[in-house]
C-alpha cells in the first residue's frame, strides 16, 4: 500500500458497506465480495440451466451470464441507483459487475466483439438524467469491448405495469437500430431481465442487423 493509501485510510478511514471493517478502496472487503450469492460463471451459458430456461423467454439469445437474482443488497443497491441516483451504489455494483465479468472472461464466457447496452427512452433519460446501465456496466467494459450507440427506444408504457403478453407487445414496438452489425458477435446488456420480453426484442433487431451471435447480459435476473 502506498503512502499517500496510509495517510487517505488514517485521514478518512474506509469501512467496507456490508461487514464495515476497514477497507483501503471504497466498496466491499474481499471476503464480502467473494460472499455475495454471484451465479458461478464456471456454469458457462446460464440459458442451459432448466430452471433459467423456463422462466425466461430469450429464442433470439444464444447465451445469458449475469451476476446474482435480484434480491438482497444487490436489489437494493440497483433501486437505490436507479431511483435516488446514489452514486455510492454505482460504485458497489461496479465492483460487483468488474469481479463477476473479469470471472466470466477467465471461463471464455462469452467470447464477444462489441456490447451494446438496452437503451432508455428519450423522455426517461431526460428526467433520469443518466442510463443506469452505461454507468455501471458502460464503465467496466470501457476499454475492453466497443460499446456500440445502435439501438434506441422510442416511448413505451413502463414494463412493471404490464403482464406477459403486454411486455412482449410494448417492447417489439419500442427499439430501432441504425447502422450494421454484420458478422459481430455481441454482448446485450441490461441491468434486470424480468421475462427476457425486452431483451429478446432487442435481440431480435440485432440479429436482423447482422449479429452472429447474441449473448445477453445482466446485472440481476428477477426471481420466479
Ligand atoms: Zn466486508
Amino acid at each position: 500500500m502506498s503512502l499517500s493509501h496510509v495517510l487517505a485510510q488514517a485521514l478518512f478511514p474506509r469501512y467496507c458497506a456490508c461487514c464495515q471493517s476497514p477497507v483501503a478502496h471504497e466498496g466491499l472487503c474481499t471476503p464480502c465480495l467473494e460472499a455475495l450469492p454471484l451465479f458461478l460463471p464456471e456454469e458457462g451459458n446460464l440459458l442451459l440451466r432448466a430452471d433459467i430456461q423456463t422462466q425466461f423467454s430469450l429464442p433470439d439469445c444464444d447465451g445469458l451470464i449475469a451476476c446474482g437474482w435480484y434480491h438482497g443488497v444487490l436489489k437494493r443497491w440497483l433501486c437505490e441507483l436507479k431511483l435516488h441516483q446514489r452514486r455510492h451504489a454505482a460504485r458497489l455494483l461496479r465492483q460487483v459487475i468488474a469481479y463477476q465479468w473479469q470471472r466470466y472472461c477467465f471461463e471464455q464466457v462469452p467470447q464477444v466483439d462489441t456490447a451494446v447496452v438496452i437503451p432508455l427512452p428519450r423522455h426517461r433519460l431526460i428526467n433520469r438524467g443518466f442510463n443506469q446501465v452505461m454507468q455501471t456496466w458502460g464503465c467496466v467494459l470501457n476499454g475492453q469491448l466497443p460499446i456500440l450507440p445502435v439501438l434506441s427506444k422510442r416511448m413505451t408504457r413502463a414494463q412493471q405495469t404490464l403482464n406477459r403478453r403486454a411486455r412482449l407487445h410494448n417492447q417489439n414496438q419500442a427499439f430501432s437500430l441504425a447502422g450494421s452489425l454484420k458478422g459481430q458477435r455481441i454482448l446485450l446488456v441490461d441491468d434486470v431481465i424480468t421475462t427476457g420480453a425486452t431483451m429478446n426484442a432487442a435481440a431480435q433487431l440485432c440479429r436482423r442487423a447482422g449479429a452472429t451471435q447474441i449473448w445477453a447480459c445482466a446485472t440481476c435476473l428477477t426471481p420466479a
